[in-house]
C-alpha cells in the first residue's frame, strides 16, 4: 500500500514525498511546535515554509527537537519579493538557512515571478546547487510565459512550480504544460483555506466513501499526480490529512471533481500579485 513516506523524483533525480505540511501562518511557537510534532508522528517528512511565514525558526527548532534524521526530512523554503536579485537571494538564502538550523535547504523556491530580478535570483539559486547547499531548486505561481522566460534568460530548469491549485482552480493546462517541461507541479491552498468544505458535490462524495472532505481533496490531488501541503495547526486534522492511502477515486468521482472548476483564485495570480502586494502593503 502506498504511504505518506511515497516519493517522486524531481528532474534531478531528488526525492520529494507527494504529501507535506504547509505552515502558513502557523506563526505562535507552541503551537507550531505542536504541529509539526502532529506531523511528524503521522509520517509527514515534507515542511513547507517561507520567509515571509515568519516561522522558519519555528519550523527549524520543531524539527531539531524531534530528534528524526536530517537526511529523512524534506525541507522546501522561499525568496520573497524584497529577497530576489544576486547578492539579495545570496544573503536572503544564507537566513532562511540560520533560522531553520540546518546546513542545507532540500527545495529553495523564488516565491513570486518579480522579473528581472528572478533571473538574476535564479542565478544565485543556481550557484547554491552547484555547491550543494541546496538539492533542488523552483519557483512558484509562475505561468507558462514566465517559465518560458526564464527558460530562455538561464541554465537550470526549475524542478517544481508551487501554484494554487484546488477544486475551484483546476490549472489542467497549466499542469500538462509543466510536465511537458519536465517540472512538477505542487499545489497551495488545497482546501481555499476551508473554502472547500461546504461543496455540495465534495460533500457527496465524503458520504458515499464515508471519509472527510479533507481527505477526499487530497486524494483527488494524489490521483492526479499532483504534490500538495495542506495546513493545519490540529494534530486531529493534521493525522485526518495523512490518511489518503486506503482509498480510492473512481474515475467517475474524479471528473465530477475536474467539474467544479470556475477559475476561482483566493490569492493573488502571477499576473497582478505586484498590484495585489502593493495594495496590503507586503
Ligand atoms: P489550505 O487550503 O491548506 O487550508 C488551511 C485551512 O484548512 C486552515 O484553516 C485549516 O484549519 C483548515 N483545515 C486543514 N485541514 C482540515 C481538515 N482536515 N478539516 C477541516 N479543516 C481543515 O490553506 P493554505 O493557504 O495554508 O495552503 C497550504 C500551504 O500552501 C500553506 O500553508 C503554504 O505552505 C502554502 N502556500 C503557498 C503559497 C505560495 O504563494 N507559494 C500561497 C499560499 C499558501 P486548522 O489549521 O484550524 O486545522
Amino acid at each position: 500500500m502506498n504511504s505518506i513516506k511515497d516519493t517522486v523524483q524531481l528532474n534531478n533525480g531528488v526525492a520529494i514525498p507527494r504529501l507535506g505540511l504547509g505552515v502558513f501562518r502557523l506563526t505562535d511557537e507552541k503551537e507550531g511546535e505542536t504541529a509539526i510534532e502532529a506531523a511528524l508522528e503521522s509520517g509527514y517528512r515534507l515542511f513547507d515554509t517561507a520567509s515571509v511565514y515568519g516561522n522558519e525558526a519555528i519550523v527549524g527548532s520543531s524539527l531539531k527537537k524531534a530528534g528524526i534524521e536530517r537526511q529523512e526530512l524534506f525541507i522546501t523554503t522561499k525568496a520573497w519579493n524584497n529577497e530576489l536579485g544576486y547578492r539579495r537571494t545570496r544573503e536572503a538564502f544564507d537566513r532562511s538557512r540560520e533560522r531553520l538550523k540546518t546546513d542545507y535547504i532540500d527545495l529553495y523556491l523564488i516565491h513570486w515571478p518579480l522579473f528581472d530580478e528572478a533571473i538574476e535570483a535564479w542565478g544565485a539559486m543556481e550557484e547554491l546547487l552547484a555547491d550543494g547547499d541546496v538539492r533542488a531548486i523552483g519557483v512558484s505561481n509562475f505561468n507558462i510565459g514566465q517559465l518560458d522566460l526564464l527558460a530562455e534568460k538561464t541554465r537550470i530548469i526549475p524542478a517544481l512550480n508551487q501554484v494554487e491549485f484546488h477544486p475551484y482552480l483546476v490549472q489542467d493546462d497549466l499542469q500538462r504544460e509543466c510536465g511537458a517541461r519536465n517540472i512538477r507541479l505542487e499545489a497551495w491552498s488545497p482546501f481555499i483555506r476551508g473554502g472547500v468544505f461546504g461543496d455540495p458535490v465534495l460533500g457527496g462524495i465524503s458520504r458515499r466513501i464515508g471519509k472527510n472532505i479533507a481527505p477526499i481533496v487530497l486524494r483527488w490531488l494524489y490521483q492526479k499526480d499532483i504534490i500538495t501541503i495542506p495546513k493545519s495547526s490540529s494534530p486531529g486534522r493534521i493525522r485526518e490529512n495523512s490518511r489518503i492511502f486506503d482509498f480510492e477515486l473512481s474515475d467517475e468521482e474524479m471528473r465530477a471533481i475536474d467539474a467544479l472548476h470556475r477559475g476561482e483564485h483566493l490569492g493573488p495570480t502571477p499576473e497582478n500579485f505586484l498590484d495585489f502586494f502593493r495594495s496590503i502593503g507586503v
